[in-house]
């Protein structure tokens, strides 16, 4: 069986043209599924629409949150209620093209646990939103510790292993997308033109947008925590250099230094100690962080000749 989990705020122009474009795409795929839509807290007619459509319809599952909870947490509880054995995630707005659907289908028939949708060209968003990503996506992807995977947004299929996996993570900030790469289950991409929204507006304005972004660096990168160690370094070094110039410039040309000038190079060698301080404090809140939310340490993907 195959799972649909789709977020749905305020898409009440979208759900029907979703619902039949799904139906008729399984009808060819011939495999029986659950179309799962997680009303976000919409503020108009989202609910009773998707209602209509689940009692004609008992494909249609609904989880109807109390109130607006936010894209990933909504994801979040369809993934947690969806029992397929793939999963496949995406957008109710119909940027996600179902008709993609089949490829990443048969990409999961050929063994591939996780099925990325990448978009091939970003839809014609403003300048600064392009060069915002581009930039992020540069950064993030140097400091983080697993591979995350270029121009991917959360349309994706998932085989169950990985499902099971995202379920037991109970880490409250959720970067989906990351939590997925990080369980390094082997993965494929399927290409696409992102179409721009037919219905309704982006429920991602500028700030929820920096918020997943944070996310993203804060639970998948080091930067944040290693800046404390790079600008101690720097520091130090600036100040140690400064300090010997000046102790070599007073032997041996007898050049005279204002106390204010040896007070300078002091101080950025003690700041530098300072910084370098914060980030060994820094070390162990992420170690805290590590504990608390519990990741797994190791994910098995086989196990051969062992007794049951
Ligand atoms: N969404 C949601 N809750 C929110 C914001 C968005 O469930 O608080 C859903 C929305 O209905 C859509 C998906 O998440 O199905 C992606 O949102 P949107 O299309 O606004 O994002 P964009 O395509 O602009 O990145
Ligand atoms: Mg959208």
């Amino acid at each position: 069986m195959l799972s649909f989990v789709v977020p749905a705020y305020n898409e009440e122009k979208n759900v029907e043209t979703l619902y039949s474009r799904i139906k008729v795409l399984m009808e060819e795929i011939k495999e029986s599924f659950e179309l799962i839509f997680i009303n976000d807290g919409s503020t108009d007619n989202t609910l009773n629409k998707l209602k209509k459509l689940a009692q004609k319809d008992k494909h249609i599952k609904i989880i109807h949150l109390t109130r607006n909870f936010g894209h990933q947490s909504a994801l979040t509880a369809g993934l947690k209620l969806a029992q397929g054995d793939a999963v496949i995630s995406m957008d109710c707005d119909l940027q996600d093209p179902p008709e993609l659907i089949e490829e990443m289908y048969q990409k999961w028939k050929e063994g591939f646990d996780i099925v990325y949708a990448r978009r091939i060209n970003y839809r014609k968003d403003n300048f600064l939103k392009k060069l915002g990503s581009k930039i992020y996506y540069r950064i993030l992807n140097k400091f983080s510790f697993v591979d995350m995977p270029r121009n991917v947004g959360d349309f994706r299929l998932i085989d169950k292993a990985v499902l099971n996996e995202i379920n037991n993570m109970p880490e409250h900030s959720r970067y989906l997308r990351g939590m997925v790469a990080w369980t390094g289950f082997s993965h494929t991409y399927v290409d696409y033109h992102r179409p721009d929204r037919i219905e309704g507006e982006s429920a991602y304005s500028l700030s929820k947008l920096a918020r997943l972004g944070m996310d993203g660096m804060f639970n998948f990168s080091v930067l944040p925590l290693r800046l404390g160690f790079y600008l101690g370094f720097i520091t130090i070094l600036l100040g140690t250099a400064l300090l010997l110039y000046q102790i070599a410039d007073t032997l041996i040309t007898g050049a005279y230094y204002h106390l204010y000038k040896w007070l300078i190079v002091l101080l950025f060698i003690f700041m530098g100690f300072m910084f370098m301080l914060m980030w060994v404090v820094g070390e162990y809140i992420w170690r805290i962080f590590n504990e608390v939310r519990s990741r797994p340490i190791y994910i098995i993907k086989e196990k051969i000749n062992f007794e049951e």
